[in-house]
């Protein structure tokens, strides 16, 4: 049992001022793994005001110095990688051989870009006769997901210390452990009273207190495009600056030239990492009608190699989804697609054989989906895939921008120029061609209803700043 009865607030494990708590549960095992205290509008209230006292002092110390912070947080999160990933794979179900360079891996190397930019960043430029100066924006209010629960935290707190911004963090009530073990490192790193702050809680109470806030100048928020629209609502009333990184349903084209093993083989193993709890998953699999019934014949079989099991044993490639609502929520929407008269060519709404425990969905497949069904249209945030067969390559482009999403999408061919004609046309945030990998420094977000701003890289620093014009 990791049990955490204290808040993060003025460089102190402190009490809450409330007496509620909340159970972590094993995705794998459904039993209470964790427990943590449930804030309340009181302990928001005392971590803003700590955070806006840290501000007037850490927003002027030298740059090195908050280079030289995130240097300890980088090597303080390189010490504990392992019981990080063992915690994230007990919260989450991601296999442990995945956990570790994923979503350990990845806020470590994040983390280090930033130590980087502010070596390689300046914060004031010559503008005709002005200066123009760039000033972080204040105190900031991080509220994040569980999908990748340690990344989307360092995404937002990295880059925010780094401008000279504070910080209240708020993880996801349902992954919240190793958000705890980020202030532990954090204090040990030497982290000023103030500068950082941990309130845990629930997206209603602690969340939109957060939000709500007068001494809160900015939310970047990780999560639903539900709760991004409520966050949006609120902020409004104090007109503070709202970053939202949100849903996702995004496509896969592969065009007719394409190598259609390779294409089908990296976007079904796309969809699928995570349990398909990935806010940029190739949900959607787009391919030229004549390779239709081959593609599906592919898929189907990657599927199969898919094997669910423990996330901590060696032979699982796939763990259980995070949650019993989750599985519930993906199960109605496998049952969903059948009703709408989708193939299903893999896996299905029941319970995997011999997996009585722990929150499992088959690897499911559905072929001849067309762009007006639910499935083609929600995000379904589970292992489930829509192969849906298109016309042309402006059909394709269609079908690929017609949800309410663009956060993200890939193009397969073999003529890159032609891809990436083709990614140009997608109204989303980033494009893998041919399978493309993640770039720590590329700026990260959606269009649409996938949210606005951006994270990671340079771009995500300056979402955390504010800029100041100086007329000499
Ligand atoms: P969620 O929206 O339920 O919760 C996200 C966070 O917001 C949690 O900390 C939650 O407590 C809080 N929250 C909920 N209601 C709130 C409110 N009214 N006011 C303030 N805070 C509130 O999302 P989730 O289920 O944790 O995560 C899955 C979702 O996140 C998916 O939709 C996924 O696509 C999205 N996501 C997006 C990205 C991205 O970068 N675009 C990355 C990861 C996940």
């Amino acid at each position: 049992m990791q049990v955490y009865d204290k808040l993060y607030i003025h460089g102190e494990w402190v009490a809450s001022l409330g007496t509620g708590h909340i159970d972590v549960l094993s995705a794998s095992t459904e039993e209470v793994m964790g427990r943590i205290p449930e804030g309340t509008v009181e302990d928001v209230d005392r971590a803003v005001r700590a955070a806006r006292t840290a501000f007037d002092s850490w927003s002027t110390r030298p740059v090195e110095e908050r280079a030289a912070l995130l240097r300890r947080l980088q090597a303080g999160l390189t010490a504990r990688q392992d019981e990080l990933a063992r915690t994230i794979t007990g919260e989450l179900g991601m296999p442990i051989a995945l956990s570790k360079p994923i979503q350990v891996g990845t806020p470590i190397a994040v983390t280090g870009t930033y130590v980087q930019l502010l070596q390689d960043l300046s914060f004031e430029e010559q503008v005709g006769n002005s200066m123009v100066v760039r000033e972080p924006v204040g105190v900031v209010a991080c509220i994040t997901p569980w999908n990748y629960p340690l990344h989307q935290t360092i995404a937002k707190v990295a880059p925010a210390l780094a401008a000279g911004c504070t910080v209240v963090l708020k993880p996801s009530e349902v992954a919240p452990l190793n958000a705890f073990m980020l202030a532990e490192i954090l204090h040990e790193a030497g982290v000023p009273p103030g500068v950082f702050n941990l309130v845990s809680g629930t997206g209603p109470v602690v969340g939109e207190a957060l939000v709500r806030h007068p001494e809160v100048d900015m939310v970047s928020f990780t999560g639903s495009t539900r709760a991004g629209r409520r966050v949006s609502e609120v902020a409004a009333a104090t007109v503070k600056r709202v970053s939202l990184e949100l849903g996702g349903k995004s496509a896969s084209i592969i065009l007719d030239d394409a190598n259609l093993k390779t294409a089908v083989k990296r976007s079904v193993g796309n969809c699928f990492l995570n349990s398909g709890q990935t806010c940029t998953a190739h949900t959607r699999l787009l391919v030229p009608r004549a390779q239709h019934e081959e593609a599906v014949k592919l898929a189907a079989e990657v599927a199969a190699g898919f094997t669910l099991g423990d996330p901590f044993k060696g032979e699982a490639k796939l763990g259980p989804v995070i949650s019993d609502a989750q599985r519930t929520r993906v199960r109605e929407y496998i049952q969903q697609g059948i009703r709408e008269g989708a193939k299903l060519v893999a896996g299905g709404p029941e319970q995997p054989e011999g997996l009585p425990k722990g929150y499992y969905v088959k690897p499911t497949v559905f072929a001849n989906v067309t762009p007006e069904m639910c499935i083609a249209q929600e995000e379904i945030f589970g292992p489930v895939l829509a192969i849906m067969p298109y016309d042309d390559e402006d059909d394709a482009v269609r079908i690929a921008n017609s949800t309410i999403y663009g956060l993200a999408g890939g193009v397969w061919s073999e003529d890159v120029e032609r891809a990436k004609r083709v990614a140009r046309r997608m109204r989303t945030g980033q494009v893998d061609i041919n399978g493309g990998r993640f770039n720590p420094l590329a700026p990260f977000g959606g269009y649409r209803q996938s949210g606005h701003g951006r994270e990671l890289g340079r771009y995500g620093l300056e979402e955390f700043q504010e800029l100041k014009a100086m007329q000499l």
